[in-house]
């Protein structure tokens, strides 16, 4: 078992960090303020091959291994993880599934766009009614002649205000009479496609999420991904690589968090001490440091798997379980050790933890995580 970092990998994650403390630092707390997000560091990302992370260079992309994926979100999301989030969506759960299961045809047509950062991708499937119930979706296209028209609509679409691709899970009718599930490729251009308001949110303010609205959208059967009936699975697996991302992202909000704590806690003089030197305050350090490293050690295991084309369902359920509830609870304590200024809007500190909540939410939430991990287990899986 090797634990070290290749060279490559140390590389990307020096070279993010640097970017990330240079460009992201002075507007990830306007973004978070005014949520809002900005086309410069769209260009921004560009140079720094964000938007193909791992997409063969004959596309544009870097084709980075999964670790180095895994680093540059955490290494982004450290610094501003609404930025994060625009990124591992449009890389794992956008990009990827093109790739992956894509025609040639598809692939030409989309993918250069989308690792040069022309077009920002998405993937939306939850809706009213089918959030952990995915198989639950009620959008519903009908064929017609060469075409198929797609009616309904989803929620909570990250990317959804500025993807120009949005891969979108729909219900069709089997010959048989009973309905499978398909994903189609969706253009924001297409006659029918219709965004909802920004939503109001608590963390991520910085990542525009809205609602999607398809009335009788024309969409050819050339934007069908995959064969019909393979939509759900698709899906599935998609999200195992998805939640990586998500994990990764989890991890740098927790590390910041950590960061700004260590450094509090020996400038704070209290009773005539730096608050370090009191065993309740360096007794929580050592917790923090404690879950992050074994957030990171799950997080790059299950991409170290992936690479490997392992198994990795129950590795990426575990490390976005694991990650996402650490950074909760290292963002509190964060708070914590800060006392009042950690309340105070003043510092980044109040800002992770109302990020590093919905990661325990989006890409299935942490019960559904267990749910996968126990399925696994019961299996055979140990
Ligand atoms: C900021 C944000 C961005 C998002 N971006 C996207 C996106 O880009 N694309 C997309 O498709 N979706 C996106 N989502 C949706 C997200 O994936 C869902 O919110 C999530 O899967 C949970 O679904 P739900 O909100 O409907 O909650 P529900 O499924 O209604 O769950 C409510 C509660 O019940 C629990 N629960 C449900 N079923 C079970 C069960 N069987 N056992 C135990 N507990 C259970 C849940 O864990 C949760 O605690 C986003 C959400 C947010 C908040």
């Amino acid at each position: 078992m090797n634990f070290e970092l290749t060279q490559r990998q140390q590389l990307v994650r020096r070279s993010v960090r640097k970017f990330a403390e240079d460009v992201l630092a002075p507007v990830a707390p306007i973004f978070d303020k005014e949520a809002k997000y900005s086309e410069d560091i769209v260009k921004e990302l560009s140079k720094i091959n964000a938007w193909g992370i791992q997409l063969p260079e004959k596309y544009g992309g870097a084709e980075l291994d999964s670790i180095s994926y895994a680093i540059t979100i955490e290494e982004i999301s450290r610094i501003c993880a609404s930025t994060g989030l625009m990124l591992t969506v449009h890389n794992s759960v956008g990009a990827f599934p093109i790739y992956k299961w894509g025609t040639e045809e598809q692939k030409e047509k989309y993918l250069y766009d989308i690792a040069t950062g022309k077009k920002i991708s998405g993937f939306s499937w939850t809706e009213p009614n089918a959030g952990s119930d995915a198989q639950g979706i009620e959008c519903i296209m009908i064929q017609d002649g060469e075409d198929f028209i797609l009616n309904g609509s989803k929620i909570f679409v990250t990317n959804g205000a500025i993807g120009s691709v949005l891969l979108i899970g729909t219900r069709y009718k089997k010959e048989n009479g009973q309905s499978g599930i398909a994903i189609l490729i969706l253009e924001k251009d297409m006659d029918g496609y219709e965004i909802g308001q920004p939503e109001e949110k608590m963390g991520m303010r910085g990542n525009i999420t809205t609602s999607l609205y398809f009335h009788n959208i024309r969409v050819p059967k050339e934007n069908v991904l995959g064969s019909l009936g393979e939509g759900f699975r698709i899906a599935m697996l998609t999200l195992d690589v998805g939640r990586i991302g998500i994990a990764a992202q989890a991890l740098g909000i927790a590390q910041a968090a950590y960061e700004h704590a260590v450094e509090y806690s020996k400038g704070r003089i209290q009773f005539k001490r730096p608050i370090s030197q009191f065993q309740g305050i360096s007794f929580k350090l050592a917790e923090m440091a404690t879950k992050i490293d074994a957030a990171r050690l799950l997080v790059y295991r299950a991409a170290y798997n992936k690479d490997k084309k392992e198994r990795f369902s129950k590795e990426s359920a575990m490390c976005k379980y694991y990650a996402g509830k650490i950074a909760r609870e290292v963002t509190q304590e964060a708070i914590q050790i800060h006392g009042g200024y950690g309340y105070m809007k003043d510092l980044p500190l109040e800002r992770f933890h109302r990020d590093a909540a919905v990661t325990t939410i989006y890409e299935g939430t942490n019960e559904i995580m267990k749910l996968i991990i126990a399925q696994q287990i019961l299996r055979g899986n140990l």
